[in-house]
């Protein structure tokens, strides 16, 4: 419990409240003990100055003066203690309030506080000077009591208030603190909950937007990030597994046909054969591809970075694609040439994906354009063809793994719907983009566009 944040911030707080309390407490204290004393001991000086008066005067006329009961005796005294002695120290005459017992004698000009049979007393001794001649020594007392008493009162309400504060701000601190770290615990259960598996948990916002708002904000932004990426995932391999099992399902078919009447029917062997061998080819091709994207999704800039001649590239691209394409036209335009820096193998690879279905989803003797320019600080490849098109609807989902328009799964052209997923990655991992315009009937024309300043990362 009391490794909790609320317990240390609490400790603290009240610990620094603490040492300021007691600090004030001394200063309170030590100021006032040293105010009432100084106004005590001057108050006492005040009282031997106006006897020293009272005693010049008599002396003037030639009154006893030292010895005068009457000196002493009025009321004038109140709680002062007065002693008066000669110039040797012999006392002459005492206070009546002082009941026979003695002031300290002092026959030097004295101001202090002294301890009279364990008490403290404000002590003044001064001299009586008489035409220029020292004549005897006043001696005056006040006790100290009444400070004493209110000094006490004063560290009991001190200390009382202190303790009643301190608790104050401790239990009030603890509460102060734990409300304001509440949103905290909010986030640590929804943490737990995530971490037995519920991804799609998120921390309630409420609250002012606070430094704690915008960690439970970036925390479910984060968290929204995490879902996705675990959803499609998982989209992924229960696409790439259904993918995988068509053609494992026709190669086990044909192979069970095989295993029963291939033997003795040439024409079931050769079928069989033939058939195995293109579910076999699709299969590898499959894999393949499934390899290249797992490999981009763990490093984007995989590879080596070579300084790439597009020129040359989109003409050995444009060779292939004369192989490839049976009845079909090929065109090559070149408006401007440009180098851009890369993986030069991958860059064949996403351009070939976008030749291979531009004569993959074409007309019979339909044309595939290809054309290379350079303007407005990017590299533009474009592959263009006549071929079915892809309509306005299916159009935005042509990137996504495993997607295949309608168009051509009823034509059955053979594909895996993950060429053009591999193209949009390594296009992006060159900070590239692809772009698209189809009209259905009339041909597609896929551009990519690479920026001339990219410096890809070492
Ligand atoms: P695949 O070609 O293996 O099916 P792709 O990812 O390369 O997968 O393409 C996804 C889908 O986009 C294709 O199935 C097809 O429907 C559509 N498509 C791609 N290129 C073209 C094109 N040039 N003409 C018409 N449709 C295309």
């Amino acid at each position: 419990m009391f490794r909790s944040i609320t317990w240390r911030l609490t400790f603290w707080y009240s610990l620094i409240l603490a040492v300021i309390i007691v600090t004030i407490g001394i200063v309170v204290f030590g100021s006032l003990y040293y105010i009432l004393q100084a106004t005590t001991l001057e108050q006492v000086e005040e009282k031997a100055a106006a006897i020293n008066e009272l005693i010049i005067n008599e002396r003037q006329k030639n009154y006893p003066g030292l010895t005068d009961e009457r000196i002493l005796g009025f009321p004038v005294i109140e709680d002062f203690f007065v002693q008066i002695t000669d110039k040797n120290g012999e006392i002459l005459n005492v206070s009546v309030n002082l009941h026979g017992r003695l002031l300290p004698t002092t026959l030097e000009k004295q101001k202090k506080i002294i301890l009279i049979n364990g008490h403290p007393f404000a002590y003044v001794s001064i001299p009586i000077k008489y035409k220029n001649d020292v004549i005897g020594y006043i001696q005056v007392a006040r006790s100290m009591k009444q400070v004493v008493t209110f000094l006490k009162s004063l560290i009991k309400v001190l200390v009382v208030s202190g303790i009643f504060g301190l608790c104050l701000a401790l239990f009030g601190g603890y509460f102060i603190t734990r409300a304001a770290l509440k949103p905290i615990d909010a986030i640590t259960t929804t943490a737990e909950q995530i971490s037995r598996g519920d991804l799609n948990k998120r921390i309630p916002l409420k609250g002012p937007k606070d430094e704690l708002y915008r960690l439970a904000e970036t925390f479910n932004r984060m968290l929204n990030r995490i879902e996705e990426n675990f959803k499609k995932q998982q989209t992924f391999v229960a696409d790439a597994s259904h993918e995988l099992r068509t053609p494992i399902t026709v190669i086990e078919g044909y192979a069970n046909l095989l295993a029963r009447w291939g033997k003795d029917n040439p024409k079931v062997l050769h079928e069989s054969i033939e058939a195995i061998s293109r579910e076999s080819r699709l299969m590898k091709r499959l894999i393949n591809q499934l390899l290249n994207l797992a490999r981009a999704d763990l490093d984007p800039e995989i590879g080596r970075q070579e300084e790439i001649k597009l020129e040359q590239l989109v003409e050995e691209v444009c060779q292939d694609a004369e192989a490839m394409a049976e009845g079909l036209k090929i065109e090559l335009n070149i408006y401007k040439g440009a180098v851009i820096k890369g993986n030069k193998e991958a860059i064949r690879q996403a351009l070939m994906v976008l030749v291979d279905n531009a004569v993959k989803y074409n007309v019979p003797g339909g044309k595939v354009e290809i054309s290379l320019d350079a303007r407005n600080g990017e590299a533009l490849i474009s592959v263009e063809d006549t071929g079915i098109g892809i309509s306005p609807e299916e159009l935005p989902y042509i990137f996504e793994r495993f997607y295949r328009a309608d168009k051509s799964r009823s034509k059955k052209i053979q594909g895996t719907g993950l060429g053009l997923a591999i193209a949009k990655n390594i296009v992006e991992s060159h900070a590239g983009h692809i772009d698209v315009k189809s009209i259905p009937g009339k041909g597609s024309c896929f551009t990519i566009h690479f920026p001339l300043d990219f410096v890809p990362a070492k």
